[in-house]
């Protein structure tokens, strides 16, 4: 980028933006603010004066048209990426491992490591066996279905207890959240929007965790959520039937409310789970990746058998026993599996209200990576759907499409976002153990934030905060969709790259189509329906 002489003052800098042209006219994203404007001619001359003259020619007049316009750098400015103190944690949401046990056996399972999922029932069901509460793999074995004993990935299956559920839940509850950067603070909650596990960031860019509620951002950590997670939190369901009045109760003691979430993969619901979500309402992000053809190649139990049929059963239980609460589906991308509008139609015809996509997080040169070549087809398909949702909005129909409402929310919104998602700032994850960690695919990795009983390490935090912070002022700082990515997913960065805070430049080209695709979008709506985002939005507590 070159540098503005005059006017400006020596030295200062043109700062990240992106131009586009949408509905016949041309606009500008300006990174640093957040900002989308029309262009009109006098940012358009000063762009392009800059882009064909040498330093210093540039006239006076055009360096006010880019300061107002938000392009240029000013001696003092300090956006939220630039602070040194990091947000404090103000927790609003608790991801709980209840077990890495799972039934099925996916391709590109991310626990497939060590440390990851196991294969549950094969005798070492942790505190919970121990205790004589609910042995793993009781639902499935209860109801006939193909008994438990899948692996993915290897290790011991580790149980939480209903001990370590209580000093979770309470945690959550007596934690003095303190108020904090609202863009860093209620960011991403596995389950809130609707991919849940899909999660903002190149999360809701890239389709990954999504930043689901971003509303109660400002203000007090009155609300707050837990998201049962796994392994397959299903195989604890007595646990779960368990906890959740208790921590209702629990909450109610405090004067606080408490919501509740689970990302299942949905083999195991019975009628009986089916009316427990609905009596407690309890919302739902199902894991299912379209057809039967392509899901069972992705998603199959470890004999081989594809999952679909349970899935598909499981499916019409939860729609028979709709909660209010849209029921969300949760889809992965892997190789081979790239079909989005075929695998959207199929999940809509199944009765979801909600569909979100995510590349599968696989190491590079892992046989479930998409290739460069899936990527652009995931793109078209997204392009496709795009469409659609601008068609669903004009339409007065709730579009269904989240990866895109989360984009929109992003830029809707507007603030700077300093980091990929709520990652340790809004949201934690609790292993089997009682023991922190930044989010529920970090457990085991890296440095544990502390634990049910000793309380966060706010050094540790802050260790990880600052990778964070680094990342996004050196590799990301002059990209024009750093508000949207941030670096990147932390896990995948991991997976990738073996480091958490190295930027995700493996996706920068498509993170990048993508948020374009969210801005033009965007435009479309706002010139058609220009009330939609805000109720939406407002509806979904994420205005
Ligand atoms: S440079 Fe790449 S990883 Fe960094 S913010 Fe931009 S798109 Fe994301
Ligand atoms: S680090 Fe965790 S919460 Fe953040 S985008 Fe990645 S998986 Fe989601």
């Amino acid at each position: 980028m070159g540098n503005i002489v005059r006017g400006a003052g020596a030295g200062a800098k043109l700062l990240p933006h992106r131009s586009f042209t949408a509905e016949g006219d041309t606009y500008l994203y300006a990174a640093e603010t957040g900002g989308l404007f029309r262009m009109d001619d006098g940012v358009r001359d000063a762009l392009s004066a800059l882009a064909s003259a040498a330093a210093g020619a540039v006239p006076a007049e055009f360096v006010s048209d880019l300061r107002r316009a938000g392009l240029l750098d000013t001696a003092g400015r300090r956006g939220p990426a630039d602070r040194t103190a990091h947000p404090p944690l103000r927790l609003r949401t608790l991801v709980l491992l209840l077990t890495t046990s799972c039934n099925l056996a996916c391709r590109y399972c991310y626990e497939d490591r060590e440390e990851g999922c196991s294969r549950p029932g094969d005798g070492q069901g942790g505190p919970s066996a121990a205790a004589g509460m609910d042995a793993p793999g009781s639902v499935a074995a209860a109801d006939g279905q193909e008994r438990p004993g899948a692996v993915a990935g290897g290790g011991t299956p580790r149980e939480m207890s209903l001990e370590s559920l209580r000093g979770a839940i309470t945690f959550l509850l007596e934690h003095d959240g303190q108020g904090g950067p609202s863009a860093a603070a209620g960011m991403d909650a596995p389950g809130s929007i609707a991919a849940a596990d899909g999660q903002g960031g190149p999360s809701a860019a890239a389709g990954m965790d999504a930043p689901g509620s971003v509303a109660a951002a400002a203000g007090t950590n009155r609300k707050v959520s837990v998201t049962f997670f796994g392994g397959e939190p299903l195989l604890r369901f007595p646990l779960i039937r368990s906890a959740v009045g208790e921590a209702r109760r629990m909450a109610r003691e405090r004067g606080k409310e408490i919501s509740f979430s689970i990302t299942t993969n949905g083999t195991l619901l019975t009628r009986e789970i089916a009316g427990f979500l609905k009596e407690n309402g309890i919302s739902v992000c199902l894991s299912i990746d379209g057809p039967r053809e392509i899901h069972d190649r992705n998603r199959p139990y470890a004999s081989g058998r594809g999952s679909y049929g349970d899935v598909a059963r499981g499916t019409s239980l939860l729609m028979e026993n709709r909660n209010g609460f849209p029921v969300a589906a949760r889809v992965t991308l892997g190789r081979g599996a790239v079909d989005v509008r075929k695998t959207f139609d199929h999940l809509r015809g199944l009765g979801f209200d909600e569909v979100g996509f995510a590349p599968a997080s696989a190491a590079e040169g892992s046989p479930a990576a998409l290739t460069e070549e899936e990527l652009r087809a995931v793109m078209d398909g997204f392009r496709d759907l795009a469409d659609g949702y601008v068609d669903d909005v004009r339409e007065r129909r709730v579009p269904a499409f989240s990866n895109m409402s989360q984009i929109l929310a992003l830029i809707h919104r507007g603030d700077p976002m300093p980091y990929p998602c709520g990652a340790g700032i809004g949201m934690l994850a609790v292993d089997p153990s009682g023991t922190f960690y930044p989010c529920h695919r970090l457990c085991g990795i890296g440095d544990a934030f502390g634990g049910t009983e000793t309380g966060i390490s706010e050094a540790v935090r802050a260790r990880f905060l600052e990778g964070a912070r680094r990342r996004r002022e050196s590799a990301c700082d002059a990209c024009w969709a750093k508000n949207f990515c941030s670096g990147g997913c932390y896990h995948d960065a991991y997976l990738r790259q073996g480091d958490l805070f190295a930027p995700s430049v493996h996706y920068c080209r498509w993170i990048k189509e993508l948020f374009l695709l969210g801005l033009q979008t965007y435009v479309r709506i706002q010139n058609e329906t220009p009330t939609f985002l805000d109720v939406m939005l407002g509806e979904r507590g994420i205005a």
